[in-house]
């Protein structure tokens, strides 16, 4: 799954938050994501986040 630093995905699982959207800070093994609502960061494996992922948001599009 091709996400970059500055997309925005939304997520299938929201954050206890509230909010499902998260900008990616960081990507590798391990991404870095934030909240967009109470902007909170969280690392979390690749593979967990790729599971999660329902879509990505890049320059205002859906990809
Ligand atoms: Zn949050």
């Amino acid at each position: 799954m091709d996400v970059r630093v500055g997309d925005v995905i939304q997520t299938k699982k929201p954050h206890p938050c509230g909010a499902s959207s998260f900008h990616v800070l960081r990507v590798g093994a391990d991404f870095r994501i934030r909240c967009t609502k109470c902007g909170r960061e969280v690392m979390l494996a690749r593979s967990k986040i790729e599971k999660n992922i329902k879509k990505i948001v890049r320059d205002g599009e859906t990809l």
